[in-house]
């Protein structure tokens, strides 16, 4: 997520090239049946034409599949948001290319050129099956705009690879601060009761996020690998889950801050446990007053521990996760993982997603839709 927003930008005589979601439902007759994603991008486009910039923009619409496809063509776009702009918006043949370098490199300030469909090059969505393709885009211009909101937490080539290649020209648009500031907003203001979920492995980079919270939040839930290190905190036996042993003083001085102040922290009451990091390992589930034995690791929170949290969490207004429970890429050790998230998405609260694995659990579900935001720095899915 660029850091810079457009406004720190110096626009006149540069070429800005701004990434925008134009995923518009349009029918079979080619009309467009909610413009409201064009409206949003609006303010940006007009604020980047007035500061004497030229302007090309890149979107994707529907899933072409990586193939040139006239059904998902960006062309009824274009006319629309003509007619909406009050002026011309040429349209590109295709979003790479020799020519579409000449029309990029000879667009003057104040005009706009719309690339056509990015996924109808694999590229897009599968930026290592060839790198080239983000810099071709980002060859197009100096300065690079992502106002695509909706799109911001995926890897892709014209969402993540490409900011790379301006490493002092990568802004946000004014859809995309709107929408983080509400992001931010929900979270350091949130509607009470506030319920956070930490999980994943890397205990170091998330205990910022545990202290930042620790004065808004009413109950922190722990899982995923990142409760060994807080069991060991504690003093219990983790056989050999992963632990972060750096990180274990950080871990018991949380845990006496929240004792003091009363926030519950809920550390899971039973995990699954292998013998080996494996999916085909032996694996058992064990409660967590008992330990883990030496030769077993944690993988998984367990079955009391996931109706327990389910229960809990229905009383939440504002619930924040950030991790899995558990190894969750292993089939076998997803459970505790995809019953979050599936009891995230039944509940009515405003529920925030960050963290691309947590991101990643939720694609897999088809659950995209279920959340107020789904983030790896703020994106809401659409
Ligand atoms: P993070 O980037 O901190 O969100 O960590 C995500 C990773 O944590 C995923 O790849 C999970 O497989 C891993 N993870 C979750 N639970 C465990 C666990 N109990 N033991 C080892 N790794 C885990």
């Amino acid at each position: 997520m660029p850091k810079l927003s457009i406004e720190d930008l110096s626009l006149k005589d540069k070429r800005v090239i701004m990434r925008v979601d134009f995923n518009t439902p349009i029918d079979g007759n080619g009309k467009i049946t909610d413009n409201t994603r064009i409206r949003l991008a609006i303010p940006t486009i007009e604020y980047i034409l007035k500061h004497g910039a030229s302007l090309i923009l890149m979107s994707h619409l529907g899933r072409p599949k990586g193939e040139k496809d006239k059904k998902y063509s960006l062309k009824p776009i274009a006319i629309h948001l003509s007619s909406l702009l009050g002026k011309d918006v040429e349209m590109a043949n295709d979003c790479i290319g020799k020519e579409v370098e000449e029309t990029a490199s000879s667009l003057a300030s104040g005009n706009i050129l719309l690339l056509e469909n990015l996924r109808f090059h694999p590229e897009e969505e599968n930026p290592d099956l060839n790198p080239e393709f983000a810099k071709s885009l980002a060859s197009l211009a100096d300065i690079y705009v992502n106002d695509a909101f909706g799109t911001a937490h995926r890897k892709h080539s014209s969402t993540y690879t490409i900011a790379k290649y301006f490493p002092k020209a990568a802004a946000t648009g004014f859809l995309m601060k709107k929408e983080l500031n509400f992001l931010l907003d929900t979270i350091f203001n949130p509607v009470k009761p506030f319920y956070a979920i930490i999980g994943g492995a890397k205990v170091g980079s998330k205990i910022k996020i545990f202290k930042s919270l620790i004065t808004k939040v009413d109950a922190f839930f722990i899982g995923g690998g990142m409760a060994y290190t807080f069991y060991k905190a504690m003093g219990k036996s983790i056989g050999k889950s992963i632990c972060d042993n750096e990180m274990i003083k950080v871990a018991s001085s949380f845990l006496s801050d929240a004792h003091e102040k009363g926030v519950p922290v809920y550390l899971p009451i039973d995990n699954v446990v292998a013998n080996d990091f494996r999916s085909d390992a032996d694996h058992k589930t064990v409660l967590s007053e008992k330990g883990i034995d030496d030769g077993w690791q944690g993988m998984d929170i367990g079955e009391k521990t996931i109706h327990l949290w389910k229960d809990k969490l229905k009383a939440g207004k504002t619930i924040y996760w950030n991790g899995p429970m558990g190894v969750f890429e292993m089939d076998v050790f997803a459970k505790g993982t995809f019953a979050i998230a599936k009891t995230l998405a039944g509940l009515t609260a405003t529920t925030i997603i960050g963290g691309g694995d947590s991101v990643s659990a939720i694609n897999t579900l088809n659950l995209e839709g279920s959340f107020s935001h789904v983030s790896t720095g703020g994106g809401r899915v659409s």
